[in-house]
């Protein structure tokens, strides 16, 4: 498939000129970091990036001070769940589920989006979501196309509509004695390329089916979800819309299932083996941890958000077997692009912690870095507007307290995140007299709804 182009990108260059002026920058090429850097964004693109003294400022430009600070791309979270069951204002997550309208559950939408947004992720992959009623794919398609129609900020979204067959991992997110509504789950060929293009129909970016089970409710994570005649239906129907396909996979036959159907990513590393994974890296797959959905932590939120004890004994069994798949697939070359598989566990915001699991796991700064900038545009074949700080590309650009290069969980502290452009656009900027934030309602300021 082609790499494609930012909608509403507008115009190359031109308009409004802003200046940036940074202690450091790193462009995510891979290249050493730059000193003093001055970043030149004519209207919503990157044009000449030099150092400090190189050039004359352009006359008339608005200069943005972070000196001081690292300039670096805007994030990328290319697997997260922003419509997961509201525990903001729940604090039951499986009560959610049955007293959250879709209508109220996408005002929740949007705010998780604005959460990660102000934690420097300009750019979203929403992996899909159903809940009591229906699938979720029209709602995410509207908070979508609000924040990029400019009526509400937000980061950039890509939205996925899942195809669902019955008894699979997406199907028992929904509880077993749920009614579902006709054409809820689809099984088989035919049924798949009509709930693809029904997909298609409502606006989604992506289409997300599961190979294999997963963690919801008493299933079994080594499941075979659907066929291989299905899985090639879903990922050929989606082709022929130009669209990609992404399949959530907790095993190696799932793997090799993927790579024979040419699914454009592969999400989750759970179970695998080293056949599955050189069969990966041969075929170029780009494969999306979620490692932090899988740690001591998420499971405690969990517990706390009223999961089922024996979900969270499953999430405490996987784990060594995700980590040890990180390390195989990271050793072996496979193409690792950055997902968290947030939704109310842990926290929405906390995406960038994904990234020191992958420095403790063995990868360099450098290389989480560009997992969550230069690969994730690649993976998301955005690459040509987006991914690292380049003349041409859009300016998405943050500015952090911090060297992520000597420290990489300088990310994930709110007060580092100093300035969020997006588009050359600033969205978030704290060095202001009167700084500026997307969201306003501290923790402790919304009401629990079932306390
Ligand atoms: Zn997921």
């Amino acid at each position: 498939m082609a790499e494609q182009s930012v909608s509403n990108s507008g115009a190359q260059t031109g308009g409004k000129v802003t200046v940036i002026l940074g202690g450091r920058l790193i462009d995510a090429t891979g290249g050493a970091t730059i000193k003093n850097p001055v970043v030149v964004i004519e209207g919503k693109r990157i044009s000449r990036i030099g150092t400090a003294g190189e050039f004359p400022l352009p006359e008339g430009a608005e200069v943005i001070d972070a000196q001081g600070l690292t300039l670096m791309p805007g994030l990328f979270d290319c697997h997260v769940h922003i419509a997961a069951y509201n525990t903001v204002s729940f604090a039951n997550h499986r009560i959610a589920m049955f007293e959250v309208s879709p209508q109220l559950q996408s005002f929740y939408t949007l705010y998780h989006a604005q959460l990660c947004f102000e934690m420097g992720f300009t750019t979203l992959r929403d992996m899909g979501r159903n809940n009591a009623w229906a699938n979720f794919a029209p709602e995410l398609c509207a908070v979508r196309d609000a924040i990029n129609n400019g009526i509400v900020p937000g980061p950039r979204l890509q939205v996925s509509g899942r195809i669902m067959t019955t008894s699979s991992h997406h199907d028992l997110n929904l509880p077993r004695a749920a009614y579902r509504h006709p054409g809820y789950t689809v099984d088989g060929p035919w049924a798949i390329r009509g709930a693809v293009r029904e997909h298609l129909r409502t606006g989604v970016d992506i289409i997300k089916t599961c190979v294999t089970g997963g963690a919801s409710a008493d299933e079994e994570g080594d499941t075979r979800n659907l066929t291989q005649e299905e899985l090639n239906a879903a990922v050929d129907e989606a082709h022929g819309f130009h669209k990609p396909c992404a399949a959530h996979c907790w095993t190696a036959l799932s793997h090799r299932m993927c790579v024979e159907a040419g699914v454009d990513t592969i999400e989750h590393m759970v179970y695998t083996d080293d056949e599955s994974t050189r069969i990966v890296v041969e075929a170029g797959t780009p494969v999306s941890p979620t490692l932090l959905h899988r740690t001591d932590h998420a499971i405690e939120v969990r517990r706390k958000m009223g999961s089922a004890a024996n979900v969270l004994k499953k999430m405490k069994e996987v784990q060594p077997y995700c980590y040890d798949s990180f390390k195989r697939m990271h050793q072996a070359g496979v193409r690792i692009f950055m997902g968290t598989d947030i939704q109310f566990d842990p926290e929405m915001g906390s995406n960038a912690t994904e990234l020191e699991l992958y420095v403790k796991l063995g990868m360099s700064p450098m290389e989480a870095i560009q997992t969550a900038t230069k690969s994730a545009a690649e993976a998301m074949r955005l690459h040509k507007d987006l991914g690292t700080l380049e003349v041409g590309k859009l300016a998405d650009v943050i500015a952090i307290n911090g060297d992520p290069l000597s420290d990489i969980t300088v990310l994930q502290k709110k007060d580092n995140i100093r300035m969020v452009m997006k588009e050359g656009k600033v969205y978030v900027d704290k060095l202001r007299e009167q700084p500026l934030y997307v969201i306003h309602p501290q923790p402790g300021q919304t009401r629990l709804a079932d306390s």
